[in-house]
């Protein structure tokens, strides 16, 4: 027995006395003095809320649309104006050439869900089958953060980071849980907002999680920067912020949406 596997041997009896001394005493003491309700909490309470249902908001939501009247929404290009969509049937849709909508109010974080729906009748290919979008923080004209809305039953004529539920050109949907165009999808999204310092630089970025279909397909993914066409994305310093639906020229409709402020 060399010195070293002598010392593994010593090192492995002490071990073992030191079991046989402790563990009952161990095994003693938590039988004696600790109590399940150690361990439980009781306050403070979470809030109540009355959930939601396929066709009713949660009773601490706010409200987007409920099939009636845009007066949460304005337009984007001038935000003094109201929003020119069309509401018809429980629904409203893209007036193409009217331009992008957003909300009258400003958020940070949140969770919002909305229902959307691409055209049955489509022509195109790629990025021209049923195209809209959800900004979820609309920091100027034509800048944000895009979570993508596309026809996606044909995925395959677009690229994988451009298709529904991608945040554009930045995270892939992990899977794709599209309908078919014509009928209604829903996107429940959990959106933090990216926060800044003093000087303008990134303190931390957004993060999303999302869900289509109730489909996970965005998973706590962290984003670059606002949304780029062409570039690579990068951040500007900003707050609270609307949010906005992206006029792409095709009468893609939405309904149902509500959001749920998380500060
Ligand atoms: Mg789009």
């Amino acid at each position: 027995m060399n010195a070293r596997t002598r010392a593994a041997v010593m090192s492995g009896l002490m071990m073992l006395a030191w079991t046989a001394h402790a563990a009952p005493q161990a095994a003693t003491q938590t039988a004696t003095q600790a109590k399940p309700e150690d361990t439980e909490v009781w306050k403070p309470e979470p809030r109540r809320v009355t959930p939601a249902l396929p066709t009713r908001a949660p009773s601490d939501a706010i409200v987007l649309f409920d099939g009636k009247g845009l007066g949460e929404w304005v337009s984007a290009a001038a935000p003094d104006k109201p929003a020119a969509w069309t509401v018809a049937d429980g629904a409203f849709s893209v007036r193409a050439g009217s331009g992008d909508i957003e909300t009258r109010r400003a958020f940070l974080d949140y969770q919002l869900h909305l229902e959307w729906r691409a055209p049955s009748t489509l022509r195109g290919r790629g990025q021209e089958r049923g195209n809209s979008g959800v900004f979820l923080a609309s920091t100027g004209m034509g800048t944000g953060y895009e979570i993508q809305v596309l026809d996606c039953a044909e995925h395959t004529s677009t690229y994988a980071n451009g298709q529904a539920a991608s945040l554009y050109k930045q995270h892939i949907p992990l899977v794709n849980a599209c309908a078919a165009p014509g009928e209604w999808q829903a996107y429940d999204i959990i959106w933090t907002a990216p926060r800044f310092k003093a000087d303008g630089s990134l303190q931390s970025p957004a993060y999303v999680t999302a869900l289509h279909n109730g489909v996970l397909v965005q998973h706590h993914v962290a984003l670059r920067g606002e949304t780029m066409y062409i570039g690579l994305p990068s951040y500007r310093k900003h707050g609270p912020a609307p949010i906005r639906l992206q006029d792409h020229g095709d009468p893609v409709s939405f309904r149902n949406i509500w959001v749920r402020p998380l500060n």
